[in-house]
């Protein structure tokens, strides 16, 4: 099918996970005109991961919306613990952060992603398309000038933008096609999610439970616990062909209130195999392209950073190219620059994140525990001091970033739509 005419865009955003929908407001919020397009439609599919960092609240209360954020219903950590053979241990203490935000805010991705793209249809400049499926880059003269994409009835359109960005998570189709080069790290652990019903009577709020060769992390979802299960990488097969009845049995020996209910896990189908990926783009962007969230950078679930990740590169990406994208001049220096302040903190995170699989999760699976509990779990809950490190890790990250876009109401009006800098697709100043 021939593909309909090219509409244009200053910015085009394939993919309305946290990083696109979070960059998608901050770009409408300072009165540049972007489109968002989400292959999906709607944002209720399976689990993704809930944590809302402080940090990251920190920048929702910077925009003004944390209240309204915090109005959505979700659940409140202050402390994660982590029951052993050997007794409890606090593994993070949030109350000892500075700030108003001291807990970690557990929130189902959907309704966070509907709050942000709730607000984000309130701005004029902003444009979200539904079971909109980014197919491929236009290009010209090696600079990407928009992209393809598909609607729910098949046909294909253009779309031509100063700024494509590619925020289609961690098996992204847009920066393959780019040709973007990745580094992949290898990962000793796969995780099983699944979720049992909450009763009153359970344990207060969320934990983690560690035993030799197991470690389950309880998530309080309110009605039910979202359950995440590590196994050793690639050993689904195996468990698959030792029966559903050998997950029932290992989670209700190692959780024992959960024994009345894990028979409503009745087939495999209520069980999903997260394959755990940690990757990085040796290069996030091309001139005209940028990669941002899983898309330039694939987490381990540890410590759920994930989303925070995400939204902090979707500010900092606002941060640095407002200004460039509302006045023509954007160029490959520009997103350069997006990369160059966001490495540092996705290094050392997924550094962080691999050796604690290969210290302490690897030799956990395989059986290898202390009787009297990790030692890094003792030290802890002799120097409870030391429980505000994990906490400062967690919580606030590495270089965690702060909204300095404007909102389009201060700011000066946007440069016209249509300025010499789009004929023929060429910026003015371009890599
Ligand atoms: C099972 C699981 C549990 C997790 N647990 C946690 C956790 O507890 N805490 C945490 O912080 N993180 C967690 N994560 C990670 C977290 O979900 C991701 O890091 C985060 O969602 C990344 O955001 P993103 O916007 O970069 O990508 P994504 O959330 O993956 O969003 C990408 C979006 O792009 C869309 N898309 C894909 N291809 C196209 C296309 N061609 N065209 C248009 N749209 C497209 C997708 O439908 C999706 O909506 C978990 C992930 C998984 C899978």
């Amino acid at each position: 099918m021939e593909p309909s005419p090219a509409t244009r865009v200053t910015c085009c955003i394939a993919g309305c996970g946290p990083a696109g929908a979070v960059l998608g407001l901050l770009l409408a919020r300072a009165g540049v005109d972007v489109l968002v397009l989400e292959k999906h439609g709607d944002f209720l599919r399976d689990f993704r991961g809930d944590t809302l960092h402080p940090s990251t609240l920190r920048l929702f209360d910077e925009l003004g919306l944390a209240d309204q954020l915090l109005d959505v219903p979700h659940q409140e950590a202050q402390v994660l613990g982590v029951t052993t053979d050997a007794g409890d241990f606090t593994l993070a203490d949030f109350r000892r952060l500075p700030g108003r935000y001291r807990f970690l805010a557990f929130m189902p991705q959907w309704d966070f992603l509907d709050f942000v793209v709730g607000q984000a249809r309130q701005l004029p400049s902003f444009e979200l398309r539904m079971e909109a499926e980014a197919l491929g880059v236009l290009e010209e003269g090696g600079r990407v000038t928009g992209l393809t994409w598909r609607d729910r009835a098949g046909a294909v359109h253009q779309v031509r933008a100063r700024l494509t960005v590619a925020a289609d998570g961690r098996d992204s189709g847009l920066r393959r096609v780019a040709g973007l080069p990745r580094r992949e790290f290898g990962v000793p652990i796969d995780v099983l999610w699944f979720r049992l019903p909450r009763r009153p009577t359970d344990a207060p709020q969320s934990f983690g439970r560690l035993a030799a060769g197991h470690l389950l992390v309880l998530i309080d979802r309110g009605a039910y616990w979202q359950i995440a299960y590590l196994i050793p990488k690639d050993a689904v097969d195996e468990l698959h062909q030792a029966g559903l009845g050998r997950l029932r049995d290992s989670v209700a020996e190692l959780v024992p209130f959960l024994a009345d209910r894990v028979g409503e896990l009745r087939s495999w189908e209520d069980v999903r195999t997260l394959r755990v990926q940690v990757d990085r783009l040796r290069r996030w962007f091309r001139p005209g392209l940028l990669c941002i969230g899983d898309a330039a950078h694939a987490m381990s679930p540890i410590g759920g950073v994930g989303i925070n990740l995400a939204v902090h590169d979707a500010v900092a990406a606002a941060n640095l190219l407002v200004r460039p994208l509302r006045d023509g001049t954007l160029a490959t220096r520009h997103l350069a620059r997006v990369q160059l302040r966001r490495l540092l903190p996705t290094v050392v995170i997924q550094l962080g994140q691999r050796t604690i699989q290969d210290r302490f999760l690897s030799p956990l699976l395989a059986g290898r525990v202390p009787a009297k509990g990790p030692l890094v779990l003792r030290a802890l809950r002799h120097y409870p001091v030391l429980q505000g490190v994990p906490a400062r890790l967690v919580g606030l990250g590495v270089l965690p970033e702060h909204v300095r876009t404007p909102a389009a109401a201060a700011a000066p009006a946007p440069a016209p739509a249509a300025t010499p800098t789009w004929a023929g697709g060429r910026p003015a100043s371009g890599s």
